[in-house]
């Protein structure tokens, strides 16, 4: 989402520039508002700078020193920052500006960046707080958030008390800033988003201590932002991210942008947008957000250098984040999936943790599951009509999983009734276990195709990489499949080499996969599997590093696996078992689906994995 902005405008909003007259900071940068509506008065803190900050965007007319720079007064060469009080009207005019004195609490100046910095506002307990970083107060800029509390009178408005928030023991950071208030949680911060922790702070004791942190990592560096708004059964709050790059002649550099983020009450995450720019900026950064009525406002700075106040209704949130029902007070909590135009489900009918699948194909990582599974051989007709129930029809059911599918002699009815439930279908079986009169009681189905569809019939190869058990049934089934081929829609055939003598007279020829490590899967198989040793130069493998990665497939993270005891698993590389996100004999689907964008381990190790968002 390049233009945040413009999707606000283009469903009814409005953006109006905060510029305050130029006598009160000589027409210097005017940035990083924060807006509250105390009462249903709209109230902002605007951050005022002695400087002027140029950012070369595009990278083009750089200034010598780089495509980020500060133009200093000659005579000051600090980062100074003053706070100003506004009031708006009903249409986000500034009707009232005073100049915020602290005068009790003269400025340290023992660093080079002076004053309070990106100060959001909120009210706790009928009083008026404002909650920035400030770094003057040793000579290395140690950075810890302040909360001073504010009196406005009818023509003053002054600071009447300043306390520095230790971090939580050891407080021993170098740098703490955007904390972010709970609006109706007083003494609440969210400190940091990914994973979101929160403190609280006793302003009495002058203590901070840690409440909260989630055990879920997203694997993206969400920042701080906005102050933490209430929103509906929700937290809502907007933050940001850096990339903090150099630019062709090695300056500093740096590309701002933002992401909108939900919790619970109870402060897990529920949901995260994509990234976004607000205006299409680099340097940008948004530190307000309330309600007024339907409508949102979110006061953010552009460049260091412009101030602006952005007015939009509720249901761009709703649609960014995919909430279906905004009139709803429970919000849907997890469509990530509808991200993808091809969400997919699939099911592993039975594990034998014994013998493995029958057909033990050398480059299958059986033995690897064969030690991770736990819990019954066969999934049940039972389980898997209640496991389908809780699934959207959107989602594509696929009979493929781990094994063979049809080692569950329940497979046929399975897939009908998939089938009759509206779900799209595809297969992926060597016909092992199957028999004639299953395949003419499923050979209308209109299987689903591209992407990762199809019905397709893997063939035994002469150099029995694949070890079906050939038997003369199974020559029978095969020969039917010859006979059937341009009747099943999307049919298509596949072996690990070339034909073996039994089939070849009805199918010749058929593709052969490049073969993959299943994201390292096959790298601890070998230990158990000594066959392998001697075809590890037959398959590629690939190590992207420590960086996060998610899933670059066409499905992205929504084509997971369920196993016969409901467990669900990340996909179909997952022969290890590593990563079971939940269980659907027991959750919704949105419960067990991961959030867009969410990285794993895994998919460090595999050819689809890629960066977030990438
Ligand atoms: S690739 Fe398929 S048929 Fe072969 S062993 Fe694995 S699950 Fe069984
Ligand atoms: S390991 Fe990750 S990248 Fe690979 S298919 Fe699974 S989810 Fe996608």
């Amino acid at each position: 989402m390049d233009n945040f902005a413009k999707i606000c405008l283009d469903n009814g909003g409005k953006i109006t520039p905060l510029i305050i007259p130029k006598e009160y900071n000589n027409g210097l940068g005017l940035m990083n508002p924060s807006v509250l509506n105390k009462d249903g008065k709209i109230i902002v803190n605007l951050r005022a700078v002695n400087y002027t900050f140029y950012h070369s965007e595009k990278k083009l007319f750089q200034h010598p020193y780089g495509p980020l720079t500060y133009l200093h007064p000659e005579n000051d060469i600090k980062l100074r920052t003053w706070n100003y009080y506004l009031e708006l009207d009903d249409d986000n005019e500034i009707t009232r500006v005073n100049k915020i004195d602290t005068s009790k609490f003269p400025d340290k100046e023992l660093w080079d960046f002076i004053g309070l910095e990106d100060a959001r506002l909120f009210e706790w307990e009928g009083k008026f707080y404002m909650s920035g970083v400030r770094r003057d107060t040793d000579t290395i800029g140690t950075g810890r958030m302040e909360i001073c509390e504010i009196e406005v009178d009818k023509d003053s408005v002054k600071q009447i008390s300043q306390w520095r928030i230790p971090n939580p023991p050891p407080d021993n950071s170098y740098c703490e800033k955007n904390w972010m208030p709970v609006i109706d949680r007083p003494y609440h911060y969210i400190k940091w988003s990914n994973p979101t922790e929160v403190v609280k702070i006793d302003l009495e004791n002058k203590t901070c201590e840690t409440v909260f942190i989630d055990d879920k990592s997203s694997g993206i560096n969400f920042r701080g932002g906005s102050q933490v708004v209430p929103w509906k059964e929700y937290y809502i709050a907007i933050t940001h991210e850096v990339d903090l790059t150099k630019s062709e002649t090695g300056r500093k550099d740096a590309i701002y942008s933002h992401r909108i983020l939900l919790w619970d009450k109870n402060f897990k995450l529920l949901k995260y947008s994509e990234e976004f720019s607000i205006m299409g900026g680099h340097v940008e950064f948004c530190t307000g957000l309330a309600q007024k009525g339907n409508d949102f406002l979110m006061t953010f700075g552009f460049q260091d250098n412009a101030a602006y106040i952005l007015q939009f209704p509720e249901k761009v949130f709703a649609e960014i984040l995919c909430i279906e029902d905004l009139s709803s007070q429970e919000i849907s909590v997890n469509a990530d999936w509808k991200t993808t135009n091809h969400p997919t489900m699939e099911f592993t009918t039975s594990i034998d943790v014994k013998n493995g699948c029958v057909v033990d194909c050398v480059f299958c990582p059986q033995r690897t599951l064969q030690e991770s599974y736990k819990g019954e051989r066969f999934l049940s007709l039972e389980n898997f009509k209640k496991s389908v129930d809780k699934i959207p029809k959107e989602v594509r059911i696929t009979f493929a999983g781990f094994t063979e599918p049809w080692l569950n002699p329940k497979c046929t009815e399975m897939v009908l009734y998939a089938h009759e439930k509206g779900h799209q279908i595809s297969i992926f079986t060597t016909g092992i276990g199957m028999t004639i009169k299953d395949l003419d009681r499923i050979k209308h189905i209109p299987f689903a195709g591209y992407p990762n569809g199809n019905f397709t019939l893997h063939l035994p190869d002469s150099e029995r990489k694949a070890k079906h058990p050939i038997t003369n049934k199974y020559v029978k089934l095969i020969e039917y499949f010859g006979e059937l081929r341009n009747d099943i829609n999307n049919f298509q055939i596949m072996a690990m080499g070339p034909i073996h003598d039994s089939v070849s007279h009805v199918f010749p020829t058929a593709h052969s996969p490049e073969m993959w490590s299943r994201a390292g899967n096959l790298s601890r198989e070998m230990i158990l599997k000594p066959e392998l040793l001697n075809r590890a130069n037959e398959f590629k493998s690939i190590y992207h590093g420590e960086e996060p990665k998610t899933c670059g497939c066409l499905e992205k993270l929504y084509h997971n696996v369920v196993l016969p005891n409901g467990d669900v698993s990340l996909c179909c590389m997952d022969y290890g078992l590593k990563h079971i996100i939940g269980n659907i004999f027991e959750q919704s689907y949105e419960e067990v689906v991961p959030k867009n964008n969410s990285c794993f381990n895994l998919c460090k190790f595999c050819e689809n994995g890629v960066k977030p968002n990438e």
